[in-house]
């Protein structure tokens, strides 16, 4: 099969009640994805970020490897100086330096994956009408799941065989964060020359500091993959799962016995992960694929932000019992009571996100049925009821979309709490994830709003009346 065959988008004749809608893209939709507002501060807001993120992240580091998870600062003002060179700077020379073997592992994995995501075989579909490219769709290859798939079983055998221990992972993490950080800054640098020199700039401000946060590309590409997809899906959630992985592995070795608040957060991260890869085809119609570039804010976070700081409950509770010799556990109906927000947060979510997205897909054109595991009831409407907006778009108001505007956000943050509450409450940093998600949530529901509005007017407002909640029916 040729590769254009192979990238040809496989359709399905929709036959679900959801009417097919050519999408056109309208004047207001290129006014609106051109429109430049200064987020997050502006430019002076974005560099306290990207120098930020990373202090923060050594920080966080030193206060798990070394104080057992305790926020730690200088005595006093006169001795910031000393503290910064002695508690931060040296343990970052010696238990961060980005050593030949973490280049070799982290950069070995992100070419590991970027050819999985070029030569597996998946299903195509395609994206949202781009308004920068006069409504032409993009097509995305979705080899997610062959890909994680294939990855599990290389990365058994190599720890069966012993050819790579996976409890070398949490041994080398300071390494390993180093060389994710410095993979972020080159990456998102990378991309940033390449798409101003190719002259394929989107959105661009003119502030080179914000252009550089931002993005300055929208999808940019190595063949036929996304750059962006790629990124989003095939490298942090991985890596954050074998992070746990590897202190769960390193409990048993150590302590020949495993605890439950470990498995939980393995099962955790893998529930996260698998649902990333089942539902790769869902992704290009989301928000960071229309609309957001391909900047630092999101390069750097993929590929360093969201696995080296989601793990700290793993790595606190490994740190833990390592210090003190006792395991971090419960009782039985605390436990109970965590994975069953655990699950409860993971089927809303993963129904939540699947109902809207197969809704839109079908609407698109673009719905294809999968059965990757697990497909869990209620995660396709039948019949669905919706919003008829003057733009042409449909608003979906069936399922949790009845129930709530973002109801994947809550279930997203039902998870993201019960990852820190299975560590017990010793450590504000396994709750750094939670907090952290919890405003970035909330902007975006600003931004998005915000945005909606602008492009559904009327219509948006009585999609508003139809479902008043945004998050939690009743309350908010
Ligand atoms: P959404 O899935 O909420 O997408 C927003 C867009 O969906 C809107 O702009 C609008 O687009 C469309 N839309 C909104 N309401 C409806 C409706 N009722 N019917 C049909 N279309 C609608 O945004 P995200 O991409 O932010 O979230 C996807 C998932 O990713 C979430 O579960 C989120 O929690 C997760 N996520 C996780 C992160 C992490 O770090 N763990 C980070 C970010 C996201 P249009 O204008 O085309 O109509």
């Amino acid at each position: 099969m040729s590769r254009d065959t192979l990238l040809a988008p496989q359709r399905k004749k929709n036959t679900n009640g959801v009417p097919l809608f050519k999408q056109k893209v309208t004047k207001l939709d290129v006014k609106l994805d051109n429109e430049v507002h200064y987020e997050f501060g502006g430019p002076i807001g974005v560099c306290a970020m990207m120098i930020g993120f990373p202090c923060l992240m050594y920080y966080f580091w030193v206060c798990l490897e070394y104080h057992q998870g305790r926020l730690i600062y200088p005595s006093s003002l006169s001795q910031v100086k000393p503290w910064i060179i002695n508690e931060i700077w040296n343990k970052i020379k010696i238990g961060a330096y980005p050593s030949a073997w973490a280049t070799q592992v982290y950069m070995g994995y992100v070419l590991f994956s970027f050819v999985l995501a070029y030569s597996m075989p998946g299903p195509v579909v395609e994206g949202l009408p781009i308004p920068s490219l006069n409504g032409q769709k993009l097509k995305y290859l979705c080899n997610g799941l062959s890909s994680w798939y294939l990855t599990l079983f290389v990365s058994f055998v190599c720890h069966v065989s012993g050819v790579f221990r996976l409890t070398h992972i949490i041994d080398h993490f300071g390494e390993l964060m180093t060389v994710a950080i410095l993979w972020g800054f080159f990456m998102s640098a990378v991309v940033y020359a390449v798409g101003i020199y190719s002259g394929k700039t989107h959105r661009m401000s003119g502030n080179f500091f914000y252009d550089f946060f931002m993005g300055a590309t929208l999808n940019p590409r190595i063949g036929h993959v996304d750059l962006k997809m790629w990124a989003e899906i095939r490298l942090p959630w991985p890596v954050l799962f074998y992070l746990s992985l590897s202190c769960l592995l390193k409990q048993y070795e150590t302590y020949g016995a495993v605890t439950a608040p470990a498995v939980f957060i393995v099962l955790a991260h893998f529930l996260y992960v698998n649902a990333c890869q089942k539902g790769e085809e869902c992704i290009p119609t989301s928000w960071d694929i229309f609309y957001e570039k391909n900047g630092f804010m999101l390069i750097f976070w993929n590929m360093a932000g969201v696995p080296f700081t989601y793990c700290y409950a793993s790595i606190y509770m490994m740190k833990y019992q390592l210090t003190t010799g006792r395991a971090i556990t419960h009782s039985l109906p605390y436990t109970v009571g965590i994975f069953s927000l655990l699950l409860v947060g993971y089927y809303i979510f993963d129904t939540g996100n699947s109902q809207k997205n197969r809704f839109r897909m079908e609407q698109n054109g673009s719905f294809i049925v999968r059965n990757a595991f697990p497909q869990l009831p209620w995660g396709h409407i039948k019949n669905p009821s919706y919003i008829k907006t003057e733009h042409g778009n449909l608003l979906l108001t069936s399922g949790w979309w009845g129930v709530a505007r973002k109801p994947h956000y809550t279930a997203d943050l039902m998870m993201a709490i019960s990852w820190g509450l299975i560590t017990g409450f010793d450590s504000f940093l396994p709750y750094f994830y939670f907090c952290f998600f919890l405003c970035v949530l909330v902007h975006r529901v600003s931004r998005d709003m915000e945005r909606c509005a602008k492009k559904y007017g009327k219509d948006w407002e009585r999609y508003c009346e139809r479902v008043p909640y945004i998050f939690i029916p009743y309350v908010f």
